[in-house]
């Protein structure tokens, strides 16, 4: 079998192949990620939430990836005058996990060497594939030379500019979208405070919600935080507009200034750093006969707000796994794969758009805050009928296209009470529980 591409989907999948005992070979167009500091244009860290842990726990990899993990409690909201709120993600205990990209890459591709029948092939550059009847051709190039080799399946975990899927996409009936938001991002580090420890509270994802564009920042087990300014390229607040130094500085300074004092080399790292892009994609089929599939990226590349991307392509990994045992074939494993996994690829996409107008309109609005702090006393109260939306997508492993439609249902659930200003000032008072839940079962049997 071939996987092409060496990143968090395709070392975790080789894994999982390997653990199968089947003959694997990876090939990854970039240098091994063990003897490189790559960052590649991308996040410095990620948020691994219990999706991504239910895969590397499959994998037998969770217990490498534990040393790595930095538990994230909820978010840190910072006004711009300088009021802070925390607001938990979910119940006692519950919490997503700050992981280096590049780390938890090097383990995954360590732990997938492991199996005695799992290999690497770095600097090798797929260019596409060709189906024959009885096997299929893939074709690499390495050392400026083409190559060819012959295998049984191809697995595209080749990311959001996949090879592989440009090959499928001149297949007749293949559906095929990308999308890039007008809004883009630079990431500068916060290094560590003279006492070589955290500059802010190190179990908290920061936001510095600002309505049309947001800070963020995460932190990371050597006690850094890696900043994210998101916003539109155009504007006057825009990424383009800031091209100068006493710009960027101005701009802090008025939108950021708690931040400023902790950034003392921010005119330097802005110039360091690059603005990228944010891309979507989506694509059916997911699969090319029983013989070539695409997961993670490769399938469904999303805007990085839900913190799911990596989650969602590990869960890939697990679904197709648990496929294998229950189909026979490939061409049954690889449809049902398909079936499965496309409407969760859309639902993810949409939420992850939705979560980002939440994260830099709403979080620091009081009626939105309001309506979280409701929610959580109901799952609370009622954990078996209550989970709020950003907990199924994190906490749980319903699938994405179930989560948004029962999300939808709460949502208008809990416009109900809501629109009543009364339920506000009851919120001492359960009643208005009772009537959410009954609202969102009108809801369900309505759908049903
Ligand atoms: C700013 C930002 C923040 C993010 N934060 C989060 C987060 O907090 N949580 C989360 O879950 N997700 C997050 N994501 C999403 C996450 O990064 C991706 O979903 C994840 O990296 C997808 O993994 P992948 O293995 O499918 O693709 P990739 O990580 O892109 O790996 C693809 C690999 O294929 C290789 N490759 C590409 N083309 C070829 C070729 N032709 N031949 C051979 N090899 C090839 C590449 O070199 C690469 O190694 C974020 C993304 C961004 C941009």
């Amino acid at each position: 079998m071939a996987i092409v591409g060496a990143g968090l989907v395709g070392s975790l999948w080789a894994r999982m192949l390997g653990n199968r005992g089947h003959d694997v070979t990876v090939y990854e167009r970039r240098p091994d990620p063990r003897n490189q500091n790559l960052h590649g244009g991308r996040s410095i860290n990620l948020a691994l939430s219990d999706r991504g842990w239910k895969a590397l726990e499959l994998a037998g990899v969770a217990e490498a990836v534990r040393d790595i993990a930095l538990p994230i409690r909820g978010r840190r909201m910072h006004a711009v005058d300088g009021t802070k709120t925390f607001q938990p993600y979910g119940l006692e205990g519950q919490c997503i996990y700050s992981v280096s990209r590049a780390g938890l890459n090097r383990i995954l591709v360590e732990c997938a060497e492991q199996m005695p029948k799992v290999r690497f092939a770095f600097d090798h550059r797929c260019h596409g594939y060709t189906r024959k009847e009885e096997a299929v051709h893939l074709h690499l190039e390495t050392g400026g030379h083409a190559m060819d080799v012959e295998v049984d399946q191809i697995f595209g975990t080749d990311g959001a500019f996949s090879a592989v899927r440009g090959r499928m996409a001149r297949n007749d009936r293949f559906d095929f979208e990308q999308r890039y938001l007008a809004h883009g991002y630079k990431e500068v580090p916060m290094l560590p405070g003279p006492d070589g420890g955290f500059q802010m509270e190190e179990d908290g994802l920061h936001i510095w919600p600002r309505g049309h564009f947001m800070l963020m920042a995460l932190p990371n087990p050597d006690k850094t935080f890696t900043c994210t300014l998101f916003g539109p390229y155009e504007g006057p607040d825009g990424l383009n507009a800031l091209d100068t130094g006493e710009k960027v500085k101005a701009f802090f300074e008025t939108h950021f200034p708690d931040v400023v004092p902790l950034l003392p080399h921010l005119v330097e790292d802005w110039n360091r750093y690059p603005v990228s892009s944010l891309v979507m994609i989506r694509c059916w089929p997911w699969n090319d006969g029983g013989q070539v599939a695409l997961m993670g990226d490769a399938s469904h590349a999303i805007v990085p707000f839900y913190g799911q991307g990596m989650n969602s392509g590990m869960e890939d990994c697990t679904i197709l796994d648990g496929l294998m045992d229950a189909h026979g074939s490939w061409d049954e494993i690889l449809e049902a794969y398909t079936a499965q996994r496309k409407p969760a690829g859309d639902a993810i996409l949409e939420l992850a758009l939705k979560n980002y107008v939440e994260m830099r309109d709403l979080t620091g609005d009081p009626a939105f805050l309001l309506q979280k702090k409701l929610e959580a006393r109901l799952q609370k109260a009622h954990p078996d009928r209550w989970i709020p939306l950003y907990s199924q997508v994190t906490f749980s492993h319903i699938p994405y296209d179930k989560a948004l439609e029962r999300g939808q249902q709460q949502q208008r659930a809990m416009a109900s009470v809501m629109s009543k200003p009364e339920a506000w000032n009851h919120y001492e008072d359960d009643g208005w529980m009772e009537h959410v839940l009954r609202h969102l079962e009108q809801e369900t049997s309505r759908a049903e």
